[in-house]
C-alpha cells in the first residue's frame, strides 16, 4: 500500500518537483511511513536523525513525513523531530503543495485529517520505481475490521472502495503502456464493494472486469481476509487463466482462543474449510499467510496450534512477526502484553524454521514441472540470468536467451532453494 501511496504522492507533486536519484541534491525528502509494528516506527526515527545532517548542507531542504505514523503521532512528532518540516496523513496528500509552501516559509504545517471518502480515484499514479512490467493499483482504502492488535483502522480510517470505472481505466492504460501484471491492493480487498444508482460491483466482479482487459494481463490481489474469501471469487480465478493462482490469506494464529481474542471473527475450522475450498477449485493454487507470535496470553498449546495449522495448510510463504503493542488498539487497552520477549523470539524462530521447511518442500514438488513465467528483470546475482514469477508468485530464475523483459516464457524447473525455483527456458 505504501508504494501505491508514494506513486499517488509523486503524481500530485509532479507539477512542482522532479524525482531525484540523489538525496544530496534533493530539495524535498518525503518519508512514507508504516505504524503496523513498532520497529517500523523506530527505523523512521533513526532515518530522521540521519537526514538532519543534510539540512546543515542544504538550507532549502524540506523534510516531510507521510502515512500512518504521521497519523498516529501527529504534532508530537514535529516538536520531537527537529529535522521534520511538515506531516501529512494518508488522506491528506492532495494538500501537500500547500503544506510544503507553508513549511517553506517556516509555518507549522500538518494535515492528518482522515476522510471517509478519499480514494484518489482521479489521480494517475507516477510509477517512478517500476520495472515497467508489474504495477500496483489501490482499489480501496482503510479498514473496518478492528483486529485487536492492529493500528490500521485508526491510522488509515474507514474502509472505502474506489469507483470501478477508474480502476478499469488505470489497468487498461497500464496494459497499453506495456505493463503485463497488475496487483489490486487494499487492506481487505475481498470486501470491496461499489454501489451506484445503476449497479453494484463486488471484488469478484471487479476481478473479472480486469481479467477481461487482455489474456496477456496478469491479475493479482492482496490482501484477503479469510472471512470474505468467497466461492464466487475462487470460481472467477478458475475461469480466467490470467488471474494468478496465488492467495495471501493471513491466518495470524492457529488457536481458536487467540483468534477470538484477536477479533479475527473466524475459527481454525472455518479457515481450514476455506483452504479446502481453494484447493478443490484451484488445485495448483499457492497460499501464503501472516502469523503473529506471542500475542497476549498465548500458551504453549496455542503456539503449537499455530505450528500444526501451518503444517496442515503447507503454506508456500509466510510473513512472520512477533507481537508488538500498538497504543490505542483494543489489545493495548484490554490485555496484558504478558509473553516475555525471549519467549516471543523463541516462538517466532520456531515458526520461521517451520516455514523454511514448508517453502522448501513446496518448491521441491515443483522440480520437473513447467511454468509460464512473466519476465520481470535481470537476476541480481548474474546478468546472464533472468527472473520472473509464475502464476503461484514463486520467483523463477533461468539463463537468458533471446527474451525481453515483459515476455512470457515457459520455464522447466530443474532445481530449487527455499526461496527460488531455478530452471531452463523452453521454446
Ligand atoms: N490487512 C491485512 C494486513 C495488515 S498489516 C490483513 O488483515 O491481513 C500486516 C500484518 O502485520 C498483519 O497481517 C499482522 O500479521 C501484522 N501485524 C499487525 N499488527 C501487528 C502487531 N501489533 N504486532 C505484530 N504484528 C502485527
Ligand atoms: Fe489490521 Fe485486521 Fe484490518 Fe488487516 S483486517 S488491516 S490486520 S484491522
Amino acid at each position: 500500500m505504501n508504494i501505491a501511496d508514494s506513486e499517488v504522492v509523486a503524481s500530485i507533486l509532479s507539477p512542482y518537483y522532479k524525482i531525484s536519484d540523489s538525496q544530496q541534491e534533493a530539495d524535498l525528502i518525503l518519508l512514507n511511513t508504516c505504524s503496523v509494528r513498532d520497529n517500523a516506527e523506530q527505523r523512521i526515527r533513526k532515518r530522521l536523525r540521519e537526514l538532519a545532517s543534510l539540512k546543515k548542507k542544504n538550507k532549502n531542504l524540506l523534510i516531510g513525513l507521510l502515512g500512518c505514523m504521521a497519523e498516529r503521532i501527529k504534532e508530537q512528532l514535529l516538536t520531537e523531530e527537529k529535522a521534520l518540516d511538515f506531516i501529512a496523513g494518508p488522506d491528506a496528500y492532495r494538500t501537500l503543495p500547500r503544506l510544503i509552501e507553508d513549511a517553506s516559509i517556516g509555518k507549522v504545517s500538518f494535515n492528518v485529517h482522515l476522510s471517509d471518502k478519499e480514494t484518489y480515484d482521479d489521480i494517475e499514479p507516477v510509477r517512478y520505481d517500476s520495472n515497467g512490467v508489474s504495477a500496483f493499483i489501490a482499489i480501496m482504502r482503510g479498514c473496518n475490521n478492528y483486529c485487536a492488535y492492529c493500528v490500521v483502522p485508526y491510522t488509515r480510517g474507514r474502509e472505502r472502495s474506489r469507483d470501478p470505472q477508474t480502476i478499469i481505466e488505470e489497468a487498461q492504460n497500464l496494459f497499453h503502456k506495456g505493463f503485463r501484471e497488475v496487483t489490486l491492493l487494499g487492506q481487505n480487498v475481498n470486501s470491496y464493494l461499489w454501489k451506484s444508482a445503476e449497479h453494484s460491483m463486488d471484488f469478484a466482479d471487479l476481478t473479472e472486469k480486469i481479467a477481461q482487459i487482455s489474456p496477456l494481463l496478469r491479475v493479482r490481489y492482496a490482501t484477503s481476509h479469510p472471512k470474505d474469501i468467497s466461492d464466487k471469487l475462487l470460481l472467477i480465478m478458475a475461469k480466467y487463466p490470467n488471474v494468478c493462482h496465488y492467495i495471501h490469506l493471513p491466518v495470524q494464529s492457529g488457536s481458536n482462543a487467540m483468534l477470538k481474542k484477536m477479533n479475527r471473527v473466524y475459527t481454525r475450522e472455518y479457515y481450514l474449510e476455506r483452504i479446502g475450498k481453494i484447493k478443490e477449485i484451484l488445485p495448483d493454487c499457492a497460499v501464503s499467510t501472516d502469523v503473529i507470535a506471542g500475542f497476549c496470553g498465548e500458551t504453549e498449546q496455542d503456539h503449537q496450534d499455530t505450528l500444526s495449522l501451518m503444517k496442515t495448510v503447507g503454506y508456500e510463504y509466510a510473513f512472520m512477526f512477533k507481537y508488538s503493542v500498538r497504543e490505542g488498539t483494543a489489545a493495548a487497552n484490554k490485555y496484558a502484553d504478558d509473553i516475555p520477549e525471549e519467549l516471543k523470539i523463541k516462538r517466532l524462530e520456531e515458526i520461521i524454521a517451520l516455514q523454511q521447511q514448508l517453502s522448501l518442500q513446496s518448491n521441491k514438488r515443483d522440480v520437473g514441472k513447467t511454468f509460464t513465467v512473466l519476465i520481470e528483470g535481470i537476476s541480481k546475482r548474474s546478468d546472464q540470468q533472468l527472473f520472473g514469477r509464475n502464476s503461484q508468485n514463486k520467483v523463477c530464475v533461468f539463463p537468458k536467451k533471446n527474451h525481453q523483459i515483459g515476455d512470457y516464457v515457459e520455464v522447466k524447473i530443474t532445481k530449487c532453494t527455499a526461496g527460488t525455483l531455478i530452471g531452463e527456458a523452453i521454446f
